[in-house]
């Protein structure tokens, strides 16, 4: 196959790009390094098989020749860099979407959207199948990422529906791994390099609040997964949740990441963010029946992995490797 992925640089979106070319197909990666990282391509670059454009996919989405699949990976996804970036993040899941739609209309190839559990906002079931329409508050700050979203999927259906465009659709669940930014201010970078330099732990709220951690090597085999699915099977076309089952409170996740780094830091409570959710848990009997995939990593051994990563990481700084910022990124309080 030849491959387009928008958001190619980024965390997900360059373990896709690796997976991808080390089964022999080609990638064409189209990123405007807003969040993504040139580094995360580094070992790519020499390859053959890659090809890699600096280009806002809001603006433009193109390449040239025959494209097989396009999958559409790019947008600012940590509440941090989505808040950062508003303007940009509802371009580039609204223009940005069409766009990305535009090409596999234009050369007849597979679209898959990386959906998001923030379309569910702050849910009132749990676990969220994807028959939940959701909970979002569409004027607060998140409102930037999860309508931008919304409004992607509901693009990628008019395409399917109006366009006869061949569509995926999956709803990636908090992910994580090698290759997350130190400062991308997300649960699982914050509190490793918090931990790593002796920093206090941040927890937001009272740290009850829960989220579902999954290793970024098993979410890439969901996705590819998904993306092979044959189109006459008629949930193929999604949504389809992507996300490890196993719930955990943020406070839990604090006291895992300090035994498993042996720091010494202590946990301190910063205040909770406004309109987070207060539980987030995949149903994920869809793609357990579609694919017979669930994942394998548990999170002791990616969480392992993901230090090592970090550890290795703040060794060698590069610009993006500094300290997270110990502030929640925007707080009821702040805001009131
Ligand atoms: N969180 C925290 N301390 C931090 C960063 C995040 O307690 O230093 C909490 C955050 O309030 C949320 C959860 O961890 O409840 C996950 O946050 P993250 O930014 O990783 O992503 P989200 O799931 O909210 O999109």
């Amino acid at each position: 196959m030849r491959v387009v992925i928008t958001g190619g640089a980024g965390f997900v979106g360059s373990h896709l790009c690796e997976r991808l070319l080390g089964a022999g197909h080609q990638v064409v990666c189209l990123d405007n390094l807003i969040s993504g990282r040139a580094e995360n391509l580094a070992a790519l670059s020499r390859q053959p098989g890659f090809h890699f454009e600096q280009v806002d996919v809001s603006d433009r989405c193109d390449a040239a020749g025959p494209v097989d699949a396009v999958l559409h990976f790019a947008s600012p996804a940590s509440p941090v860099d989505y808040l950062r970036h508003p303007v940009a993040t509802l371009r580039v899941g609204s223009r940005g979407t069409e766009n990305a739609l535009e090409l596999a209309r234009r050369k007849q190839a597979r679209f898959l959207l990386a959906s998001t559990s923030e379309v569910y906002g702050d849910p009132e079931v749990s676990p969220q199948p994807e028959s939940y329409w959701g909970r979002v508050n569409p004027i607060g700050p998140r409102s930037v990422y999860d309508e931008a979203k919304r409004f992607a999927e509901a693009i990628t259906f008019a395409y399917r529906r109006s366009q006869a465009v061949d569509t995926r659709v999956v709803r990636i669940f908090n992910t994580y791994g090698p290759r997350m930014r130190p400062n991308d201010g997300r649960v699982v970078s914050n509190f490793i390099v918090q931990a790593l330099t002796g920093e206090d732990l941040t927890v937001y709220g009272d740290g009850s609040q829960t989220r579902s951690l999954c290793y970024v090597s098993d979410l890439v085999s969901g996705v590819l997964g998904v993306l092979g699915l044959a189109p006459e099977i008629p949930e193929a076309a999604g949504p389809i949740n992507l996300g490890n089952p196993v719930e955990m409170t943020v406070e839990t996740i604090a006291r895992l990441v300090l035994e498993l780094t042996g720091g010494s830091s202590h946990i301190v409570r910063r205040p909770l963010p406004e309109d987070d959710p207060k539980r987030r848990r995949p149903d994920i009997r869809r793609a357990q029946r579609l694919l017979g995939w669930t994942p394998q990593v548990p999170a002791h051994e990616g969480l392992e992995r993901t230090i090592a990563f970090f550890r290795a990481e703040l060794a060698t700084p590069t610009p993006t490797a500094v300290r997270p910022s110990a502030a929640a990124p925007a707080t009821a309080e702040s805001r009131a």
